[in-house]
Formats: structure tokens, C-alpha cells, sequence
């Protein structure tokens, strides 16, 4: 198996042209601000009918649903941890959030994915280790995806993905 392409960008997820795009949901998947929002206007009003029909996600668990406008086909669900100082199981949990995606994309033929910064808006969860561990789970894990792209919205977090990217540890 090759290992999975990993890039960084700025921009905005919702435009993106990929297979899938993942959105950092709260666990009633009904809907939020920040990503969720954007991701939840530009798809239109078919995706909040296909979110309710999940019946909510866990923390640290992945669900699909179509894209309907969105460029992408797919958007796959995350429910990202709150951060509450780091000792509540947090990173594990974050990092389950990409290998879970990862697995869902699998499960669904997906060659392409684009992820937002998960739980670094609301949730809190401090950038630079978000970062490290979004590019270190992506590259470790055990998947048919073939482009993961991580997609900054601020310019501070496309500096975090770069250096990230550059530390082959
Ligand atoms: P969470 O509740 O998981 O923290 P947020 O949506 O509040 O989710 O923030 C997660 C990240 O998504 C933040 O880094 C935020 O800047 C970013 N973000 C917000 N809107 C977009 C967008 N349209 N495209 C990509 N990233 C976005």
C-alpha cells in the first residue's frame, strides 16, 4: 500500500474538490457555527434531512452522508473532543477523529479527503498539537485514500500544518 499524499492549503473546505470533506460536528450532527455552519449553508437543506437520520455521533466517531451542492460528493461527520486542559483522553480522542474518517472513507471507495482543523475553533483544542497530531495519525494510518489535504482557514494555522509537515518524526 503507498502511503497516503499529505498536503496543507488555506482556504475554505466547502469549496474544495474532493472525493469527501470532512466536517467537525457536534455530536447531535443538527448543525453549529464555524466549519459546520459554512459546510451546512453550502450544502443546502437535504443535508440537516440526512443528519437527522444518523441519530447523532460519539465523540471521536465518523458518519457519512452525500454532499448534495457541495463540490464533493461525500461529507463525513467528526465529533471532535472539547479541549478541558489535555488529561480527558483529548489527543486520543482527536486522533481517533482522523483515523475513524479514514476508515469511513475507505469503507466508501474514496480516493480523496480534505479535513479542517478539528476542535480548534469552539472545542479549543490548542493549535499546534492539533496540527501535529492530525499530520502524524494521517501518515500512520492504514488506508486506500490517496490525497488527505489538511485545509487551514487563517493563515496561522496553514504556518502550524507547514511545520508540521516539515517534521518527519
Ligand atoms: P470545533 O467546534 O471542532 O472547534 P469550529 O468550526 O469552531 O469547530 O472550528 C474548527 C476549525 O475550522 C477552526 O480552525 C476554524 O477556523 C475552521 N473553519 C471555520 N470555517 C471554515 C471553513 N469554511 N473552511 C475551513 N475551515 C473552517
Amino acid at each position: 500500500m503507498a502511503e497516503v499524499r499529505l498536503e496543507a492549503t488555506q482556504g475554505d473546505i466547502t469549496r474544495q474538490r474532493v472525493d469527501a470533506i470532512v466536517n467537525a460536528a457536534n455530536s447531535s450532527l443538527l448543525g453549529g457555527g464555524g466549519v459546520d455552519g459554512a459546510i451546512h449553508r453550502a450544502a443546502g437543506r437535504e443535508l440537516l434531512e440526512a443528519c437527522r437520520q444518523l441519530g447523532g455521533c460519539p465523540t471521536g466517531e465518523a458518519r457519512a452522508t452525500a454532499g448534495f451542492r457541495l463540490p464533493a460528493r461525500w461529507v463525513i461527520h467528526t465529533v471532535g473532543p472539547v479541549w478541558s486542559g489535555g488529561k480527558r483522553g483529548e489527543p486520543e480522542l482527536l486522533a481517533s477523529c482522523y483515523r475513524r474518517s479514514l476508515e469511513v472513507a475507505d469503507e466508501l471507495g474514496i480516493r480523496s479527503v480534505a479535513f479542517p482543523a478539528i476542535s480548534t475553533g469552539a472545542y479549543g483544542f490548542p493549535g499546534q498539537l492539533a496540527a501535529e497530531i492530525a499530520v502524524n495519525t494521517v501518515r500512520s494510518a492504514n488506508t486506500e485514500v490517496e490525497l488527505v489535504r489538511l485545509v487551514a482557514f487563517d493563515a496561522e494555522t496553514f504556518v502550524l500544518y507547514r511545520k508540521a509537515l516539515d517534521n518527519r518524526s
